[in-house]
């Protein structure tokens, strides 16, 4: 069993959707296809404003968004909350574009107030986007999207808001168009279901806009030739990643068979239960949670500090006597946290029998612990049935 967030456990119906002979790629099914994944994606985004496809990883999707909506001397505010925006920072400053950090306290999610503070105070309005992720999956912190929106409208600030949603969508709870979002990116490997290989870029009107005047446009992201429905060659920009869309087409169905609030609804349970076991767990030396506000932690992902516990040990043995592979720690985590992955096809035997590892894991190591975090977790699940 992989708990790790991402790539995540893909379901049975995904993989034999993904078996099958190279169709007609001018005509027929498999454009029909590509057309409904795209409509489909929105109503996990929730957006009535178009998609964009990267044959990427979620990296790719980043560079999309970036060389569409942005100019060379351009400057971005990062908000850090962790790795991952930081990164997509780094790689807008490859770019030529400049990057500003707005420092976070790790582990704590972005501060509102400092983001409108730093936006008032760019009265020459030089800041031409926010990035930020929804989850940093490193630290496990889930951000306030909402409220980084109103800081940015109570600056009265043009900026636009550009969101990281790689380790989010379809785990949590977000809109697009409702929270006045002007770049989401995603990617099929967490929530989604999908092995790694496609991104997802959703714009608004004003980043269609921005994109009018992005003198990084480039000839493999470009946004304009992939708008053309008469040109379905373009919108991936050559061959279509055929196995990725029919994977995607049975992912979507999964999720809409089972309702997307269900989904979201899904994941808070999983996730509390994995709480309640870290809470049950916890003990002087022994592991804690890297978020310590509740209302802060992600339902798609953990991340558990060992304390006097050595992570890379814990992990070695879940994998190697037990068949458990776990999330490592990331830079400043490595030897004293794990994570564990909750993410996209996930049900309660998975997630107990992950926490229920983790505990012999725990057991064989002689790690304090104050209770029996499984017992703690199949109440949380045991509740919601
Ligand atoms: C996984 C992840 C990425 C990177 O995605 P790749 O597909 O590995 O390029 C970026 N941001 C977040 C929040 C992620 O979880």
């Amino acid at each position: 069993m992989v708990s790790i967030p991402g790539p995540s456990v893909i379901p049975d119906r995904v993989l034999a959707a993904m078996n099958r002979p190279m169709p007609n790629i001018y005509e027929g099914d498999l454009i029909e296809v590509s057309f409904s994944v795209q409509d489909d994606l929105r109503k996990i985004a929730r957006t009535e404003r178009p998609v964009f496809i990267s044959v990427s990883n979620g990296h790719g999707a980043w560079e999309m968004a970036i060389s569409n909506t942005l100019s060379r001397g351009d400057k971005v505010l990062v908000l850090e909350s962790g790795t991952f925006a930081v990164g997509w920072g780094e790689m807008a400053e490859v770019s030529g574009v400049k990057a500003e950090i707005l420092s976070g306290s790790d582990p704590d999610p972005v501060n509102p107030e400092a983001l409108e503070e730093r936006l008032k105070a760019d009265v020459s309005k030089e800041i031409a986007a926010v990035m930020v992720v929804q989850v940093d999956t490193a630290t496990s912190v889930r951000n306030d999207i909402q409220a980084i929106r109103k800081a940015i409208d109570a600056a009265d600030h043009p900026a636009l808001l550009m969101v990281d949603c790689i380790a989010s969508l379809g785990c949590e709870p977000y809109e697009h168009d409702e929270w006045g979002v002007d770049i989401t990116v995603a990617a099929t490997q967490k929530g989604l279901m999908v092995p790694p290989g496609l991104g997802f870029v959703f714009a608004s009107e004003k980043a269609l806009a921005a994109h009018e005047r992005a003198d990084l446009r480039n000839g493999y992201f470009d946004w304009e030739p992939r708008t053309n429905p008469e040109q379905h060659y373009k919108i991936y920009c050559g061959t279509p990643p055929i196995q990725h869309l029919w994977a995607m087409r049975e992912a979507l169905d999964m999720l809409f068979e089972e309702g997307l609030e269900n989904v979201w609804e899904r994941h808070r349970v999983l996730a509390d239960a994995v709480r309640a076991a870290v809470e049950a767990w916890h003990a002087p030396n022994g592991l804690s949670f890297n978020i310590a506000s509740p209302e802060s932690r992600s339902n798609s992902v953990t991340t558990i500090l060992t304390g006097d516990v050595n992570a890379s040990e814990l992990r070695r043995i879940a994998e190697s006597d037990a068949g458990l592979t776990l999330g490592i720690g990331l830079d400043e985590f490595v030897d004293r946290a794990f994570r564990i992955g909750h993410m996209g096809h996930l049900n309660p035997p998975m997630i107990l029998g992950t926490l229920g590892t983790i505990e012999a894991t725990l057991t064989t190591m002689g790690a304090p612990m104050r209770e029996s975090g499984v017992a703690a977790a199949a109440a949380v699940v045991g509740a919601a049935l």
